[in-house]
């Protein structure tokens, strides 16, 4: 029988990759509680009205990338393709807004259905931060600071933040009709994808990644000629912000982000090392969203960073191996009643904190050690049907050549050795 794959554009993450996961994982979650941001989870499945009301309904996420389905009692329902919607609608259910100012972060897997390629999948995984009820420019630099503090622990470089601020809904509004008027004046110059988002959302041709676009679009009205007095005001607070804090930025006056909800401050971090994919981060100020989900009127700022993209950039960062770290203690046994014992054993040192693996092959000697050998591990344990009756086990220092290394001793006594010999190799 044909053996099943899994579906498109949905990746496995062997036990050589996770190390590198849960290494991006443990400093995104020590980040986030030296900043005192919560961690919050929803479920993977909502209502697909949440997506549609949220992220709106022109955006190519809504548009074309949602795995919606209609579930046994006939409601529409949507793998999340991103996590603010959620946030905020939890946010809102469990009355979180109104108890003040709330600092989330989230982590999980997200589906689109795109075409995949190098950095884009159609489950992939993110890591964001929200902040609800914090309208001070102050908030989005901590925002940021918090994301590219995070990215360069890990050790990444050639990260380039870019900036952008979208005003206000009156400012889009007005820079909207001009863009609009001069879009319509360019149409038969741009791609067939940017004719079709004019009557869409004109704002988001400015991100269209055909070439030919990008270059007339030097052109066109920019929203920073766009914004009134107090959202250029603002903007120049957030860029002060960074400057104080030496956080290297660029302005992009083109940069607008794929979903609809976004206004203000609006920023994403690239690297030039993900190819077409560059965006390793993306996130801003989204001051609508909470009361358009049904909620009081709520500012908020916030990011998501895409797993897989990170994952590569550390990968190419050099770093450590992508491999576990070996067990201390590898465990051979041979015989019935050894091999009974060895369970007992093994769990006892576990509870003393080794990390132990146990061989459950039942195999000879020479090929249980052979696999002692490539587990890493330096010690290896050995019980055979004498060592049983006489309540002792063979300790082995696989690192040495010396069969002399051997010694017999009480099991109770393995953890000691074990950490004697640590804080002798320092
Ligand atoms: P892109 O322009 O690359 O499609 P986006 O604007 O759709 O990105 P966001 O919705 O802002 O992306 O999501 C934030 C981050 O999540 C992105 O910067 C990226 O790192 C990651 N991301 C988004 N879609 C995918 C995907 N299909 N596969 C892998 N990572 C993704
Ligand atoms: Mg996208």
């Amino acid at each position: 029988m044909k053996p099943l794959q899994s579906l498109r554009g949905m990746v496995d993450l062997l036990p050589g990759q996770t190390p590198f996961w849960q290494r991006i994982e443990a400093t995104a979650r020590d980040h986030f509680r030296r900043a005192a941001v919560e961690e919050i989870r929803t479920p993977l499945l909502e209502a697909t009205e949440l997506f549609a009301r949220g992220i709106g309904e022109a955006t190519d996420v809504v548009g074309k990338e949602m795995y919606s389905f209609d579930d046994r009692g006939a409601r529409s329902c949507t793998l999340r393709p991103e996590g603010t919607a959620s946030v905020v609608r939890a946010a809102i259910q469990h009355g979180l807004v109104a108890q003040g100012p709330q600092r989330l972060w989230y982590g999980g897997p997200m589906f689109r259905y795109e075409r995949p390629q190098a950095g884009r999948q159609r489950q992939f995984h993110q890591i964001g931060l929200e902040f609800l009820g914090h309208a001070d420019p102050r908030s989005d630099v901590e925002a940021i600071a918090i994301a590219w503090d995070l990215l360069m622990d890990l050790g990444l470089g050639g990260l380039r933040l870019e900036l952008n601020s979208l005003g206000s809904p009156d400012d889009r509004l007005r820079y909207r009709a001009e863009l609009v008027a001069w879009l319509e004046a360019h149409r038969e110059r741009l791609d067939p994808d940017s004719q079709q988002r004019i009557a869409t959302n004109p704002l988001r041709v400015l991100d269209s990644k055909n070439p030919d676009t990008q270059e007339l679009l030097a052109g066109a009205p920019t929203l920073a000629d766009a914004l009134d007095g107090a959202s250029h005001e603002r903007f120049l607070r957030v860029r002060q912000g960074l400057e104080a804090l030496a956080i290297p930025f660029e302005l992009n006056p083109r940069l607008v982000r794929g979903l609809d909800y976004y206004g203000h401050t609006a920023f994403e971090i690239t690297s030039s090392q993900l190819g077409a994919q560059a965006t390793v981060c993306g996130g801003g100020r989204y001051d609508g969203l909470v009361e358009q989900l049904g909620g009081p009127p709520t500012p908020a700022v916030g990011w998501a960073l895409g797993m897989e993209r990170l994952v590569l950039l550390v990968q190419a960062s050099g770093g450590e191996q992508g491999s576990a770290p070996p067990p201390d203690l590898y465990l051979v046994s041979r015989g019935e009643t050894a091999e009974a014992q060895a369970l007992a054993l093994a769990r006892g040192w576990r509870r003393q904190g080794l990390a132990v693996e146990l061989d459950l092959s039942g195999a000879a000697y020479g090929k249980q050690f052979k696999r002692a050998d490539r587990s890493g591990a330096r010690w290896a344990a050995v019980l055979g049907e004498a060592e049983t009756s006489e309540g002792v086990v063979i300790l082995r220092d696989l690192r040495s050549g010396d069969a002399a290394a051997e010694q017999r001793l009480a099991p109770g006594a393995v953890a000691d050795v074990l950490g004697a010999a640590d804080r002798l190799n320092g």
